[in-house]
């Protein structure tokens, strides 16, 4: 027997429709390109992601075509992620700090039609916009008088000028709640990015368990601060959540030095803030070399990587900020655990929480995980075993975009590719990552394409590149080099080598050269092996 209530379609259109009735004085507070500080509310947001809708239809852009945005934080990307989203588009988030050979190979892969951006990026538009295939149309997120006469971009025209034509009224269609929302291609997997390819019922159910108290716990009472950029993971779904609450929106555009953030958080009363450590490091950098202090701020949500023990003993005693170490995957939309504590905890001493704290948390409802050994059995949650994490849910990917890589699941579950503990508490902690990619600064860097570049060389034999600990990046690459017989090459030589063949933040902090790397019976690199060999390396310049 069937159930007789409403079977609603979950669709992010009703996010900002709710916002709006519910909520329209909310503010959303964006510093912008321009410098100056932009304010509306969410009736604005949904006027203007209403135009957005209706210029789309007048391009005759198709339901499911990709429209995709190389932009900051700001309230214009906002409106597109309701009016591409809410018109049956997808919106497809470009990472601005890749290569721009990337972000073409990217664009071209996903077939964009359209390409919103900021000004900040137009010299990467006016380099790539000819090599784009697909891109028919060029939107400058600005003012009409802002776009420069000579751009060279064929067609080029500013948001405003495309959306000010366009009614305010527009009837959101109804479609099926499986259908495609938004993308996002990470380069966190072996080979070229892969793309997850988010519908509206995974991103909904993502924002509406997100929401909950032992997740972000998020309210109308909420000024969050998502320091987290939109083109990563859809800014960890915030802008859906901050909607679904009516919370107040702070963008911080392109400004995230420590004291730019610092300077929002206080003048927009922010109480809850969103970011990977090395943004947080910054700030509370500036804020201990200038003696400031918090007056709003509650609580901050931590992830993409580990958060060190020094940053949440600063948040937590010296300022009296709650720490929500978090822990996701783009592929998991992305939020997978959160750290909070259980009642239980609540008598325990200070060191004892902060074990606990140090935890990536516990699985927000939805998400189901398990750690395996080799044998893909499953290990027991007692704090102790550690063994590969896997995870299924509604959130969770099926297969990338285009079926690129075939299936990424294992018996209905999707490999992370981090190992971790879970203990009977539920609380997961990674330990280590089977993956070889390294994560530098909440960003992935290909170990593949440092060692292509460094195997480019012609003096080079073999070269393994992995990621080392760094106190303000979390991971820099460090290339292994085994010279050809008779050949030489220096150091600085071989850095030099990598100017202009790829990102200048990609570039290996140094090269290690050594007699021989380790291979497995499969003549693979060991980099475990290796990684023990360097043990004592030490990064220049920590
Ligand atoms: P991304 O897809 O770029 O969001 O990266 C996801 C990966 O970042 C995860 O698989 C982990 O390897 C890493 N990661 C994310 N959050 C954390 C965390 N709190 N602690 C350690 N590693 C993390």
């Amino acid at each position: 027997m069937l159930g007789l209530m409403q079977s609603q379609q979950l669709l992010i259109s009703s996010l900002i429709e709710f916002a709006d009735r519910h909520h329209h004085e909310g503010e959303i507070v964006s510093r912008r390109v321009e410098g100056d500080i932009h304010r509306c509310t969410y009736r604005d947001v949904a006027r203007r992601s209403r135009k957005v809708a209706n210029a789309l239809d007048q391009m005759h852009l198709a339901f499911g075509d990709r429209i995709a945005t190389l932009a900051w934080n700001g309230y214009r990307h906002l409106e597109l992620y309701f009016g591409v989203s809410g018109s049956g588009r997808v919106l497809h988030t470009l990472n601005p700090r890749l290569h721009p050979d990337q972000i073409v190979w990217i664009a071209n892969h996903s077939e964009d039609q359209v390409l919103c951006f900021d000004m900040t990026f137009l010299p990467i538009i006016k380099a790539i916009h000819d090599k784009c295939t697909t891109i028919k149309h060029f939107v400058a997120l600005c003012d009409a008088d802002k776009l420069p006469a000579d751009s060279g971009i064929p067609g080029l025209q500013s948001y405003e000028a495309w959306i000010a034509p366009q009614s305010d009224r527009y009837e959101w269609p109804v479609f099926d709640e499986n259908s495609a929302s938004s993308m996002c291609y990470t380069s966190g997997t072996t080979g070229n990015p892969k793309a997850a390819l988010y519908s509206h019922r995974s991103t909904i159910l993502h924002a509406w368990a997100s929401a909950l108290p032992d997740a972000l716990n998020m309210s109308a009472r909420d000024s969050v601060l998502p320091v987290v950029p939109m083109f990563h993971v859809n800014a960890w779904g915030l802008p859906y959540s901050a909607a679904m609450t009516g919370a107040k929106m702070v963008f911080p555009g392109p400004a995230m030095d420590g004291k730019s953030i610092f300077d929002l958080i206080e003048s927009e009363k922010v109480t809850f803030a969103a970011g990977v450590p090395t943004v947080w490091q910054m700030m509370l950098g500036h804020m201990q070399q200038s003696d400031l202090r918090f007056t709003t701020l509650k609580r901050t949500v931590i992830g993409g990587s580990a958060c060190p023990p020094a940053m949440i003993a600063a948040f937590n005693d010296v300022y009296g900020v709650e720490v929500l170490h978090a822990w996701g995957m783009t592929e998991m939309s992305p939020l997978g655990t959160v750290c909070t504590l259980k009642n239980k905890h609540m008598t325990i001493s200070a060191d004892e929480k902060m074990t606990v704290r140090l935890k990536q948390g516990r699985a927000i409802y939805g998400v189901e995980m398990k750690i395996v050994d080799d044998s893909g059995a499953e290990l027991p949650w007692d704090g102790k075993a550690y063994g590969d994490l896997l995870v299924k849910g509604p959130w969770v990917i099926d297969q990338y975009f285009k079926g690129e890589g075939g299936s990424p699941l294992v018996d209905g579950w999707f490999p992370t590719g981090d190992v971790a503990t879970i203990d009977a508490d539920g609380y997961m902690q990674i330990t280590d990552r089977s993956k070889d990619v390294i994560k530098s600064g909440g960003e992935w860097i290909s170990s593949i394409d440092v060692e292509n570049i460094a195997m480019a060389h012609p003096a080079v034999a073999m070269a393994a590149c992995i990621g080392m600990k760094h106190p303000k990046w979390d991971e820099r690459p460090v290339v292994v080099v085994v010279k050809k017989p008779g050949a030489e090459v220096t150091r600085d030589e071989l850095l030099a080598f990598y100017e202009g063949r790829t990102a200048k933040w990609q570039i290996p902090d140094d090269v290690v050269f050594i007699d021989a790397i380790p291979l497995g019976g499969t003549g693979k690199m060991q980099k475990t092996k290796l990684r023990e060999t360097l043990r004592d390396y030490i990064l220049p310049g920590v």
